[in-house]
């Protein structure tokens, strides 16, 4: 019998996991997927928004700007990657100037610091690529952008550390409420029983409230966005995020740096149909050449290395949805978080555990809110690469030739706490297949890395979901 069950290993169930093994309690976590963060946390912007945006006196305002600050800690305790950009919002005439106005009005109120006007000319002298038609900008110095899907990983890495299961593969099709007691089935016919549940399902949040409630007002209506990704030969090219005016479909297209030196330019709104559809589209594409020239100017669209798209978990309620179920005690929804979902995760999990959950157990002796640094080779000084390889030879083997990521890593990756055994759950992890050739040249190394570290056939390794094997059969047999 679990005290708590988490439904969804996104970033927020995995900050969810963290904040309550804090304490003395029986926590697990449901992912249907095979991984961690395989769904909205993995396709978006990453931006650790200010908090500017939001309407003041939302959930989703308070817990932006709050989940700003909380990101410092993360970066102390979980050694998340975080980079400093600060962000340029960007008007182009008198009208335009008007609504920036307003924007900052209501930043103020949310309680954003260190914000200030810039004309262009000022402007540029810190971003030269500023297209030379904005008028006015309003500075957002306590932007910054994270790597979301490390964010999670880390978060529930230090969770497990702490007493937390997880269990993948794991998609919850029915729950009963009986006696004080919920009863969670699992697409494998699997039961699991608890005293209390958590929806953290994302997109499917309103799916889960169907199975035991029809009273809860949220539904969830999925927002696509597209994107491309630049090389990171282009970093420095900009160096704030740079954003539009928001309009009612949302932030708008923006140009984004990355925490590796990507540029990402989109993304899209639009409503779909299918929770599931991340593709691209042409006329997504399209649509983010087309307006991502009115925020820089040069733009080097010959450094696009691939394009994605994630899909927004919007909700009819129009803000954060976190609240106890009126008809089920101890059901807890945390739905309808789409943006600023990432900026808010931190604050979100708190605010579920202290002011919803009201949690009155003393911190356990037991608690540790560090995790171990990870080793990346390349941030390593050269004495250090030399000392590593020669203490263990697979550092002095490059698997990864664009980013650099040697073999011990990609072991590291399959056997981590929250290891993978999968291309895609390698790429997430140590960033193998990352670069420039998308996989071309290191794909065929980690099949076989994986494949001889699991004791695997090379036809039985996964690109990404359960029973996606990317070699089909043998076509030549060498002797
Ligand atoms: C295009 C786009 C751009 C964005 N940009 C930003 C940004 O720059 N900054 C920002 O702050 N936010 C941004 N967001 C929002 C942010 O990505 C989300 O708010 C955040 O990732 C939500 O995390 P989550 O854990 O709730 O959802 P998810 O990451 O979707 O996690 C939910 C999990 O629940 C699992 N699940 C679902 N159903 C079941 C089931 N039946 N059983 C078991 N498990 C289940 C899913 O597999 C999934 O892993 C963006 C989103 C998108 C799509």
């Amino acid at each position: 019998m679990y005290d708590y069950t988490i439904i969804g290993a996104g970033i927020i169930g995995s900050l969810i996991a963290r904040e309550l093994s804090k304490y003395d309690l029986n926590v697990l976590v449901l992912e249907k997927e095979n991984d961690v963060a395989n769904v909205q946390t993995r396709a978006n912007s990453a931006i650790v928004h200010s908090g500017h945006d939001p309407q003041y006196g939302t959930l989703k305002a308070k817990l932006s700007v709050l989940g700003n600050k909380l990101y410092d800690d993360l970066e102390k305790d979980l050694h998340i990657s975080l980079l400093k950009t600060g962000a340029y919002v960007c008007a182009h005439d008198k009208d335009e100037e008007d609504i920036l106005n307003d924007l900052y009005e209501n930043a103020k109120l949310n309680k954003v610091n260190d914000m200030e006007f810039l004309n262009l000319s000022q402007a540029q002298l810190s971003e030269p690529n500023l297209s030379d038609d904005i008028t006015k900008v309003l500075s957002l110095p306590t932007t910054k952008v994270c790597f979301p899907w490390e964010v999670a990983f880390f978060a529930l890495e230090n969770a497990i550390n702490n007493g937390v299961e997880l269990i993948r593969n794991s998609e919850i099709i029915s729950i009963d409420h009986k006696n004080d007691i919920y009863i969670l089935k699992d697409q494998n016919d699997q039961i699991y029983e608890s005293k209390a549940i958590i929806n953290a399902a994302g997109v499917y949040s309103d799916d889960i409230k169907d199975m035991i409630e029809d009273d809860a007002p949220f539904k969830i209506t999925p927002r696509k966005g597209e994107y491309f990704v630049l090389d990171k030969s282009v970093r420095g090219f900009i160096n704030h995020v740079l954003y539009p005016l928001p309009s009612k479909k949302g932030k708008g297209v923006l140009v984004t740096p990355q925490v590796h030196g990507n540029i990402l330019l989109g993304p899209t709104s639009e409503l779909v149909d299918d929770k599931g559809s991340i593709s691209t589209s042409k006329t997504g594409l399209t649509y983010i050449k087309q307006h991502v020239t009115a925020l820089a100017k040069n733009i080097p669209f010959e450094l696009i290395i691939r394009s994605f798209a994630g899909v927004r978990a919007t909700s009819t309620y129009k803000d954060f949805y976190i609240k106890e179920s009126t008809s089920h005690k101890g059901f807890y929804h945390v739905a309808g978080i789409d943006s600023p979902g990432i900026t808010a995760a931190p604050a979100i999990a708190k605010y579920l555990v202290d002011e919803i959950i009201k949690i009155k157990l003393p911190i356990k002796d037991s608690f540790t809110p560090t995790i171990a640094k990870k080793i990346v080779f390349n941030h390593l000084t050269k004495e250090e690469k030399i000392k590593k390889q020669k203490e263990n030879p697979l550092y002095g083997r490059i698997i990864c030739k664009c980013e650099h990521i040697t073999e011990q890593e990609i072991i590291d990756a399959i056997h981590g706490p929250l290891g993978s055994d999968t291309i895609k759950g390698i790429k997430k992890r140590a960033r193998a297949g990352s670069g420039i050739c998308q996989g071309g040249y290191c794909e065929s190394l980690i099949v076989k890395i994986i494949a001889r570290e699991t004791n695997k056939d090379l036809t039985q390794v996964d690109y990404d979901q359960k029973n996606t094997p990317i070699l089909y059969k043998e076509t030549k047999v060498s002797s």
